[in-house]
């Protein structure tokens, strides 16, 4: 593809994903019913844009069956974190860093719409308040059910736990792969994209951050 056709196709791209953003959230909602009609058309026109004939045998229900993916894959914007959090905030007499590492997460690139995935590390040192840490990858999952970049997923999630903590520190390191590198372009099979954000004692002691980057230890990837 060469680079004006490329950039023509994202500006139309840019275009349609408002209208679909607002049918997204329709459908997702309505799609356990079967009514996904919305998405389905639009995955049905793809599919005739790409040069198939979505009537014949193979492709018939490939247009419900798209249309009920991206919504789980999208499940993000029905959720909220505010909901999800309160309510599973304990106190407690503890001071040490907690740890929920290797959670493995799913997301979808924003400007590729092709999947990004991998695992997100998430440490952080109380002050008199902890979250249920099933909590953890919960938070994770909402933020990676969207449309997303790595760096803007990795400061959401540490944002959210400063937010709802206010902690003496937090940390979050986001591992992944990304077929839109894998599949096209670099075409680089092996790439790992690493992001981090540090906030209060983990951006400003040395010490605070290092015992974390140990604790979650070398890349299992
Ligand atoms: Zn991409």
């Amino acid at each position: 593809m060469n680079r004006k056709s490329s950039t023509h196709q994202s500006s139309a791209r840019n275009a349609a994903s408002k209208q679909v953003k607002g049918k997204l959230g329709r459908v997702a909602r309505v799609s356990e019913t079967g009514q996904s009609t919305n998405l389905e058309g639009l995955i049905t026109q793809l599919l005739t844009v790409l040069g198939e004939d979505p009537k014949r045998s193979g492709l018939e229900e490939t247009p419900k069956r798209v249309a009920k993916a991206f919504s789980f894959f999208t499940k993000g914007y029905q959720e909220n974190v505010d909901d999800l959090v309160n309510g599973a905030l304990f106190p407690i007499d503890y001071d040490e860093m907690v740890i929920v590492r290797n959670i493995d997460f799913f997301s979808l690139c924003e400007h590729h719409l092709l999947p990004f995935f991998g695992k997100c590390h998430v440490g952080y040192i109380p002050d008199k308040k902890v979250v249920g840490l099933s909590k953890i990858p919960r938070i994770v999952d909402v933020f990676s059910r969207r449309l997303q970049v790595q760096e803007r997923l990795t400061v959401q999630i540490a944002e959210t736990l400063q937010a709802k903590l206010k902690p003496v520190g937090v940390g979050v390191v986001v591992e992944a792969r990304h077929l839109c590198m894998m599949m096209r372009g670099v075409e680089k099979q092996n790439t790992l994209a690493v992001t981090s954000h540090m906030l209060g004692a983990f951006r400003k002691q040395q010490q605070t951050r290092e015992e974390f980057l140990k604790l979650i230890g070398p890349s299992p990837n």
